[in-house]
């Protein structure tokens, strides 16, 4: 089903987060259109170098760069290397995410702060310290944000995660308009319940059996659905959409 046209031939592509889950999926379709992928992660190198590996394998490049998100200064250093290293950055993909899960009233200052931190922060960093590289890719340039169905109808138990993808949301109009003076665009995509490790290891078999009594399409989705939708917007064919939330949630929210 994925796009495999080389439409994004000599772009070069940061994908944070890149080494797992949806962000391993985007990496994968976004080489699969000719980029050059950069593999952000932070925690497990053997991950990311794995996606690297499986890039190189398929005829494609790739590198892998290992920065915190949340870490403003770590970010600049790291992007600025980047545009050195490759000589330019097109299509920014704000993935990297955590999902701290717990009641309001139990949750701490330090769950809260990681979760923005992370979420939030990390793709405030990350598109600041783009932005003038992006910029220079004028009509080419892209950031995608993964945002989350939570972020547009909120969940029990994920206030802090809710808040900080609809942070997000705010984030990806303001910065659309921005960054349109340049062609450049920005959108956001909100995921609904997609199996990954995240959704492996926070939700309990029971919840997630109540959970897809509330996707019409009965199903849980697949990270290459949400990389399919990613690959379509860092193409030539979206380059009249900015400032949009594209929802892939099999019907969960209308
Ligand atoms: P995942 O399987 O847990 O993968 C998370 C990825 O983010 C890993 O590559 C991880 O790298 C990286 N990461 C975490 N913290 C980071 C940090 N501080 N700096 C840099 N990288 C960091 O998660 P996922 O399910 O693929 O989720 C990806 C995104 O989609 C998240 O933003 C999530 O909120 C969003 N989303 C997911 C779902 C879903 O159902 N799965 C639904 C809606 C939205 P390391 O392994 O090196 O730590």
């Amino acid at each position: 089903m994925s796009i495999v046209d080389k439409a994004l031939a000599s772009r070069v592509a940061l994908v944070t987060g890149g080494s797992r889950g949806i962000g391993r999926a985007i990496a994968l379709a976004l080489s699969r259109r000719g980029a050059k992928v950069i593999v952000n992660f932070t925690s497990r190198p053997d991950a990311a170098e794995a996606v690297v590996a499986e890039i190189t394998a398929a005829g494609g490049q790739a590198a892998s760069a290992r920065f915190d998100v949340s870490d403003s200064a770590a970010v600049t250093e790291s992007i600025k290397e980047i545009g050195k290293t490759h000589g330019s950055l097109d299509i920014l993909v704000n993935n990297a995410g955590v999902a701290i899960n717990g009641l309001l009233m139990r949750f701490s200052d330090d769950q809260w702060q990681k979760t923005m931190a992370i979420n939030l922060g990390g793709a405030f960093h990350c598109t600041r310290a783009a932005s003038s590289l992006l910029l220079r890719a004028k009509e080419h340039g892209r950031i995608i944000n993964i945002t989350s169905v939570v972020g547009e109808m909120g969940n029990r138990g994920q206030s802090a995660y809710a808040a900080s993808k609809a942070g997000m949301i705010g984030f990806t109009k303001a910065t659309a308009l921005e960054l349109s003076s340049r062609r450049v665009t920005v959108n956001a995509i909100a995921p609904g319940f997609i199996e990954t490790e995240m959704t492996a290891e926070h939700l309990p078999e029971e919840q997630k059996q109540k959970l897809l009594e509330s996707i019409p399409l009965g199903r849980i989705g697949g990270a290459d659905e949400i990389a399919d939708v990613a690959a379509f917007l860092a193409g030539p064919e979206a380059a009249y959409i900015t400032g949009q939330v594209l929802r892939v949630n099999g019907g969960m929210l209308m």
